[in-house]
C-alpha cells in the first residue's frame, strides 16, 4: 500500500473501520489531467461517503510528456507502484508531436497491458435511450454489448519488433497461444454468464476472427470451440471480423460478448465508440488475473486539450468499472452498488441531455458535465 499525495486531506485519510484500496492513478497526456482531475473528485466523495470503503490515489508520472522531460516514458518506479497497487486508473497518454526514434508514438498503456498480463480488454458499447448515434435504430436503448479485445498478444505482440528490410519490405509478426487464448475465452463465457444473471444479455459469445484466410486465427476459433464445449450453458457463435463490422452498424442488437484478437479489437472497439456517438463516452477495462487498468478507449486528444471541453464520461464511467471490479473481487457490496450507481448517473445526464460537451452536442464544459453527473449521483444515493 502507498501513501497517497492526491485528492483532499479528508477524503484520502484511512479510517479504521474502512477497508482501504490503494489507487495507482497515471493522469497521462494531453486531455488526461482534465478528466481525471474530476473523475478523482468524483470518486473521492464516493470514498468519503462509504462506511465500507476508503480510496486512496497515488499520482504516477508516465507518458509523452515524461519522456520528452526524462528520455523515460513509464519510469520502473511508476511500473512497480502500479504493481502493488489495488487497480489502476489511467486517462490517455501519447502525443503526435512525440515519439521514440524509430517514429512509434509513446504508449506505457501497452508496455502495461504487457507487463502485468492484462489479457482481456473490456469495451462496453451501449447506447441510453435517447442518447444520440450515428445509427438509424428505433429503438436504441437495445444496444447493450461488450467487446473483449485480447490484449498481451495477437498482432501487438510484434510492437516494438517490426522490421522493415532494406526500405523495401517490412515485417510484423501475429501470435497467437493457447495459454492465453483459453484464458481469453474462458474470461468471455464468465462475463456473458454474469451479464445473464444480471439480465443484460442472452447469454452469447461470438468468437471475431479470419479463421477462413490464416491458420492463426482457426487456431484461435478451435481452442474457442474447445472451451465452448466446457460453457455449454452459453450461446457460442462464430463470425468473421469483416461481417462482425458489417452486422455491428446494421444490428448491432445481435451481439452480447464479442472475443477477439488484439488488432481486430482495438478497431472493432472504436467502431463500438462510433456507434455511442462519441470516444468521449466509450470507457475500458484491462483485466489480468493480478491486475487491472481502467481507462476511456479514446487517446490524449490534443486537438482539444486544455479548453474545458473534452467529454469525462468515458473517464467516469472507468472509475464505474473499477469499483465494480474491485467490488466483485473484494466481495464488497458496497462497492459495487457504487459502481452502479455511478454508471446510472451518467446515463441519467445523458438520458436529460441538457448537459453535454460538444462532441456529443453540447455546449458544457468538462467540470460542468462532471459536476452534473456528481449531483444525480447524490440524488441516486438519496432515492
Ligand atoms: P490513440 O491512438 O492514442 O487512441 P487517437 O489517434 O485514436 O488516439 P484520440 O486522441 O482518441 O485519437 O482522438 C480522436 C478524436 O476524438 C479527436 O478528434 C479527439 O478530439 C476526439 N476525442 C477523443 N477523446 C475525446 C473526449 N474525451 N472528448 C471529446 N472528444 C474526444
Amino acid at each position: 500500500m502507498h501513501k497517497t499525495t492526491a485528492g483532499p486531506e479528508a477524503q484520502n485519510r484511512p479510517q479504521s473501520n474502512k477497508k482501504t484500496f490503494a489507487i495507482a492513478v497515471f493522469d497521462g497526456d494531453g486531455i488526461g489531467p482534465e478528466i481525471m482531475r474530476p473523475t478523482l473528485d468524483i470518486l473521492g466523495e464516493i470514498s468519503a461517503s462509504s462506511s465500507s470503503f476508503c480510496l486512496q490515489f497515488q499520482p504516477l508520472p508516465a507518458g509523452a510528456g515524461h519522456y520528452r522531460d526524462h528520455a523515460v516514458a513509464l519510469p520502473h518506479s511508476s511500473l512497480d507502484a502500479a504493481r502493488d497497487a489495488d487497480a489502476i486508473l489511467l486517462s490517455a497518454m501519447g502525443l503526435p508531436d512525440i515519439r521514440y526514434p524509430d517514429g512509434t508514438e509513446i504508449a506505457p498503456q501497452i508496455e502495461l497491458r504487457f507487463a502485468l498480463e492484462l489479457f482481456a480488454g473490456v469495451r462496453p458499447v451501449f447506447l441510453m435511450p435517447g442518447q444520440g448515434s450515428p445509427l438509424r435504430i428505433a429503438d436504441t436503448g437495445g444496444v447493450d454489448f461488450v467487446i473483449i479485445r485480447e490484449s498481451t498478444e495477437g498482432l501487438f505482440a510484434s510492437h516494438g519488433k517490426g522490421e522493415v528490410i532494406r526500405d523495401e519490405e517490412a515485417r510484423e509478426t501475429l501470435v497467437i497461444t493457447r495459454r492465453v487464448s483459453e484464458k481469453l475465452f474462458d474470461f468471455a463465457f464468465r462475463l456473458a454468464r454474469q451479464r445473464k444473471e444480471n439480465g443484460k444479455g442472452p447469454g452469447r459469445v461470438h468468437c471475431v476472427d479470419k479463421a477462413n484466410v490464416f491458420q492463426a486465427f482457426a487456431f484461435f476459433r478451435k481452442i474457442f470451440q474447445e472451451r465452448a464445449a466446457l460453457n455449454p450453458d452459453i450461446e457460442a457463435q462464430c463470425a468473421y471480423v469483416d461481417a462482425a463490422a458489417l452486422w455491428m452498424v446494421q444490428r448491432p442488437q445481435m451481439f452480447d460478448v464479442i472475443v477477439t484478437e488484439n488488432m481486430f479489437g482495438d478497431i472493432l472497439s472504436d467502431l463500438g465508440a462510433g456507434i455511442m456517438g462519441s470516444l468521449g463516452l466509450a470507457p475500458s477495462a484491462d483485466i489480468g488475473a493480478d491486475h487491472a487498468v481502467f481507462q476511456p478507449c479514446h487517446g490524449s486528444a490534443p486537438d482539444i486539450a486544455g479548453r474545458n471541453i473534452a467529454n469525462p464520461l468515458a473517464m467516469i464511467l472507468s472509475a464505474s468499472m473499477m469499483l465494480d471490479w474491485l467490488g466483485r473481487e473484494h466481495e464488497m457490496e458496497d462497492m459495487l452498488t457504487a459502481g452502479r450507481r455511478l454508471h446510472e448517473a451518467v446515463n441519467s445526464v445523458l438520458s436529460s441531455g441538457s448537459c453535454l460537451t460538444p462532441d456529443i452536442g453540447g455546449t458544457a464544459s468538462t467540470n460542468g458535465v462532471a459536476e452534473a453527473v456528481l449531483e444525480a449521483y447524490r440524488n441516486g444515493a438519496q432515492a
